[in-house]
């Protein structure tokens, strides 16, 4: 099938860009890797495509106040390799998980979460880490947390004549550790469920946040503090991983069967996902805990 016919306008400015989404039916185009399929199986038929390419001031990464900056027309390619992106580790481990080369190299950082696949990776790396979404419109620039910013399956807080221009990753501090974890049939298909995982040490004090992904209609996040202090209190606060991740595993069955609420499908039931999430949170819970402790020793972070 092709796609139906449709205007298309490469606006060089932030501002322009605006203009051309105020038309009835218009779209951002950024790296094409959902919106092309989308088009071309008659999913959607926007009247006009804003390529939003030509915008110089969307292609930039840069730190700034205790962030990484990623405009929109970034390439999750280029996130995988900048230098500057060290500094948020997560990204870095989620990644080469997200599609296929060929596909990270056209694929912006800022398209996934705008499309919010719930199955997709970035997504859930946004809410663990509780990034910022900066938003334009004709009314002026508005800030979003995660926490607020995905509000269904392939839903967001955008509006139709608004632009995503940038989101901020919070950079990691000492003491950190991350873990990532996903599950899927063939690698680069989108996850059957997956789990991002950040432990904070600092002193005798240890946070824990984790955000699953492919099991409900958007990501969803937990703190999990408590959970983890209670395995601690059972193992030691210098556990092997396989203790650690035993004494974890009861933690992790309830936590998964509160936040797994997606209907079984042909790829997997509820059932298979709950047990497929508790497994992986366990292990990347462990993980990052034991992370976290090296980097709190080593002043880094994980
Ligand atoms: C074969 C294949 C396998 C894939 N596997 C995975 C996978 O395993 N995990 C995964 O996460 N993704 C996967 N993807 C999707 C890929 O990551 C896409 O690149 C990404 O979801 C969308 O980014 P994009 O820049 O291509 O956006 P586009 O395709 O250009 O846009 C996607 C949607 O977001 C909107 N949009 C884009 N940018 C903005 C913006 N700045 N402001 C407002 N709205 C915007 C568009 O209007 C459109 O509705 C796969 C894609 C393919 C083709």
């Amino acid at each position: 099938m092709k796609a139906a016919p449709f205007a298309y306008v490469r606006p060089g400015s932030t501002q322009d860009a605006l203009a051309e989404l105020g038309r009835d039916g218009a779209k951002v185009l950024a790296g094409g890797q959902s919106l092309v399929p989308v088009l071309a199986m008659r999913l959607g038929r926007p009247s006009t495509l804003v390529d939003i390419n030509a915008v110089p001031e969307l292609s930039r990464i840069s730190r700034d106040h205790g962030t990484l900056r990623i405009g929109a027309t970034v390439r999750q390619r280029q996130v995988q390799y900048d230098a500057a992106t060290a500094a948020v580790p997560l990204l870095r481990m989620a990644l080469p998980w997200v599609g296929h080369r060929e596909i990270r190299s056209r694929g912006t950082v800022c398209g996934s979460i705008a499309h919010a696949d719930p199955s997709a990776e970035l997504p859930a790396v946004a809410s663990c880490l509780d990034a910022t979404m900066v938003v334009a419109g004709a009314e002026g620039v508005r800030e979003i947390a995660a926490g607020e910013f995905f509000t269904g399956a392939m839903t967001t807080v955008i509006g139709a004549e608004e632009l995503l221009t940038e989101v901020r990753f919070p950079i990691a501090a000492p003491g950190e550790g991350h873990g990532f974890g996903e599950f899927a049939r063939r690698h680069g298909d989108f996850a059957l469920a997956g789990v991002v995982v950040r432990v904070r040490t600092r002193d005798e004090r240890v946070d824990a946040r984790v955000s699953c992904f492919g099991v409900s209609d958007h990501p969803v996040s937990r703190d999990i503090s408590g959970e983890l202090q209670a395995a601690l209190a059972a193992v030691g606060p210098t556990p092997a991983e396989p203790d650690l991740r035993r004494a974890l595993a009861e933690h992790a069955e309830r936590i998964t069967s509160d936040v797994v609420d997606t209907g079984g499908d042909a790829h997997a039931s509820t059932a298979y996902r709950r047990r497929l999430t508790a497994g992986l949170l366990a292990r990347e819970v462990a993980r990052a805990y034991l992370k976290s402790l090296r980097s709190a020793e080593e002043g880094t972070s994980r």
